[in-house]
């Protein structure tokens, strides 16, 4: 591979549909790599350690912060979230792009540190279908279903400091992967993709905010 590999963040909201756009992109296209998380959360029934998330202790978490391993980290509904920096700046050294799901606290730390990081946020088309994604999953307490629509309202508010923005409409995973692909080959090109753009924001996070 020729070209350098860059850092690509996605975030979205809970109900935003991610995983599943995520997976799609990552079917469709060989030159990108997701980073592989760390969190303190209990691991969800299917979930495989190492492929979903590394599953940490507290105490385990925290000494990777200490000792410098996390290139970002945030907490999110009780548990904490980090990226291992050592894979990011393997893959990237390889040429591969990168991608980065995670919540908007890290993100921001990320794009503040390094501005050439695109970030990209995922939404779904409204409150509705945040809901009914997040109920649906049937993986979740009803106060855990609680404490991450609460934190879906904060998170859509963080829209218009996204590079890019990108909604997931039913059924529609596959167009979505494309439109973020659209994206990272445009950014490979020195070029933007203007219609995906985060602009009039304010109309879509109405629709998000019940
Ligand atoms: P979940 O528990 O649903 O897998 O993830 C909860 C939230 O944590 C999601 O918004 C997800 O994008 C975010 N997240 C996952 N990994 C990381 C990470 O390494 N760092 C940060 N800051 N957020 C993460």
């Amino acid at each position: 591979m020729s070209q350098k590999g860059r850092i690509f963040i996605i975030s979205g909201p809970a109900g935003s549909g991610k995983g599943t756009v995520v997976k799609e992109l990552l079917g469709k296209h060989d030159n990108i790599r997701l980073s592989v998380s760390a969190t303190t959360r209990n691991p969800r029934p299917g979930e495989v350690e190492g492929v979903n998330y590394f599953y940490l202790t507290q105490k385990e978490f925290k000494e990777k912060i200490i000792s410098g391993d996390m290139l970002e980290y945030a907490k999110y509904s009780g548990n904490l979230y980090g990226t291992p920096r050592d894979a990011v700046n393997e893959a990237l050294e390889k040429g591969f792009d990168i991608i980065l799901e995670i919540e908007v606290e890290g993100a921001t730390k990320v794009k503040k540190k390094n501005p050439d990081v695109i970030t990209i946020m995922l939404t779904p088309p409204d409150y509705a279908t945040i809901e009914k994604r997040l109920r649906g999953r049937g993986t979740e307490k009803p106060s855990e279903i609680k404490k991450r629509l609460r934190r879906a309202r904060q998170e859509v508010k963080m829209m218009p400091k996204y590079d890019y923005s990108v909604i997931n409409h039913e059924g529609k995973a596959s167009e979505c992967a494309d439109e973020i692909y659209s994206i990272i080959e445009a950014i490979h090109r020195g070029e933007e993709v203007e219609h995906l753009k985060t602009e009039n924001t304010k109309s879509i996070i109405k629709k998000l905010i019940k």
